[in-house]
Formats: C-alpha cells, sequence, structure tokens
C-alpha cells in the first residue's frame, strides 16, 4: 500500500469508528479528500486507492488540476474564499463549491454556470467561530441567504458548511458544529430540501460526525502536511 491509500483507509476507519460510537450509519458520512497544494500525481494515487471526491482552495490550483486529471471523471468541490472576480472558472469547472457566503458570488456562479452542465451543488458557508473568522455568513443571515441562493436556477443548495476554529477539547470542538447543524435542522424544518452538514477536518473528524457532519473535508490526515507558504 502506498502511504496515501493507507492514510485513506486509516481515515475511512474513523469515520467508521465515530459513526458507529455515536450511532449513525457510515454510509451516511461522505469523505471529501483535500488535495490543495498536492500536485495532481497525489490526487491519481487516492483515486486509485478509490477516492472520488476531491477539494480544492485556489482558482487557479482547481483549473489546472482538473484540466490534468479531467479523463479520471472525479468530483471536484472549491472549498475556498471565492472573489466576485473569480466566479466564471470555478463555475465552468467544479460540481460543488461550499464556500459561498453572499448572494452577489451565488447569483454569479448561476449566471456563469454553463448551459450544458448540472446546476451547481453549493453550500452556504456560515461563521460559527463569531470574531475568530471572518469568512462565512454570520448565523443570523444565513436563513434569508439560504432561501435567496435557493431560488437561483443554476444551483442547487445542498446544505451548509462551516469551519470552526482549531480546538483540542472534544466538547469545545462539538460546540460550532452544534451551533451549524441547529440553522441547518431549522432550514429543513421550514421546507428547504437539503442534505449536506460539510463540516469536520482532519483533527475535529470526529467532533463533527458526533454533530451530524454528513461530508467531511479531510486533507493533512491523507495526504501529510502542507508546505507552510
Ligand atoms: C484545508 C482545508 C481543509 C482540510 O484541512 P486539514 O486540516 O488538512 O484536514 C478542509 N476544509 C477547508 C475549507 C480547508 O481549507
Amino acid at each position: 500500500m502506498t502511504p496515501i491509500s493507507a492514510n485513506l483507509q486509516a481515515v475511512l476507519a474513523r469515520i467508521d469508528a465515530a459513526a458507529r460510537r455515536f450511532g449513525r450509519d457510515p454510509a451516511s458520512i461522505s469523505l471529501l479528500a483535500v488535495s490543495k497544494t498536492w500536485p495532481a500525481d497525489a490526487v491519481r494515487e487516492a483515486a486509485a486507492a478509490g477516492q472520488r471526491a476531491f477539494g480544492e482552495n485556489y482558482v487557479q490550483e482547481t483549473v489546472e488540476k482538473i484540466d490534468a486529471l479531467g479523463p479520471l471523471a472525479l468530483e471536484w468541490h472549491f472549498i475556498g474564499p471565492l472573489q466576485s472576480n473569480k466566479t466564471r472558472p470555478v463555475a465552468e469547472h467544479v460540481d460543488w463549491v461550499h464556500s459561498v457566503e453572499r448572494l452577489k458570488i451565488a447569483e454569479r456562479l448561476s449566471q456563469q454556470r454553463p448551459a450544458h452542465l448540472p446546476p451547481l451543488n453549493v453550500c452556504l458557508q456560515v461563521n460559527v467561530s463569531g470574531e475568530v473568522s471572518k469568512s462565512g455568513c454570520t448565523p443570523e443571515e444565513a436563513p434569508a441567504l439560504a432561501r435567496q441562493i435557493a431560488a437561483l436556477p443554476n444551483l442547487r443548495l445542498r446544505g451548509l458548511m462551516g469551519i470552526p476554529e482549531p480546538l483540542d477539547d472534544f466538547e469545545a470542538q462539538r460546540q460550532p458544529f452544534r451551533q451549524l447543524r441547529e440553522i441547518y435542522e431549522r432550514l429543513r424544518n421550514e421546507g428547504l430540501v437539503l442534505d449536506t452538514l460539510s463540516m469536520g477536518m482532519s483533527h475535529d473528524i470526529e467532533a463533527a460526525i458526533a454533530e451530524g457532519a454528513t461530508m467531511v473535508r479531510v486533507g493533512t490526515a491523507i495526504f501529510g502536511d502542507r508546505k507552510k507558504t
């Protein structure tokens, strides 16, 4: 086994164990492999080990990797900060965007989504770490924004995404994930058809699964430590 395939198996085993521990079906949690900063060959290796969905943070790197790996028919998720002047290449290349935090970005993605592609799957990013993070809409803004995004023609709002600040204590890790889940449940109760709670990274997969994550986004635990830029 290559290191990447061994790491992948270990992460899948963590997901499985956490799901069982918290009384959830492991099949209800999918793994997004975050390949940002890693070369196309690392993605090839993970794909050869059975991984299909990959997450990227930087627009140019995303487009280059998709162009290089296109024939593998992988599923690509854009999860990084997105400026309005960079929406077009994203709308034209990826299957999902997790980092929608403003209506203007959503409108541009919808306008720029090519007609021959299926609707772009999106998550609304919500800031559940208060002052610590600048990314994401506020929990108060989320319900109205979610309804506006859900109404756009070429997008399909799938759910919510959050990136809490890194914490070591398990109960403390659960807190922001719980807050995100409560917003998600409220939106579903109000009639929005959502199926995705994108939360949990290498260091807090278990806490996210305890609070209902349906997709965890894992980079370091699969590909190794990223070089500091
Ligand atoms: C980098 C990144 C991840 C993966 O983080 P790891 O700690 O390497 O698992 C997940 N989500 C987002 C939004 C990221 O930017």
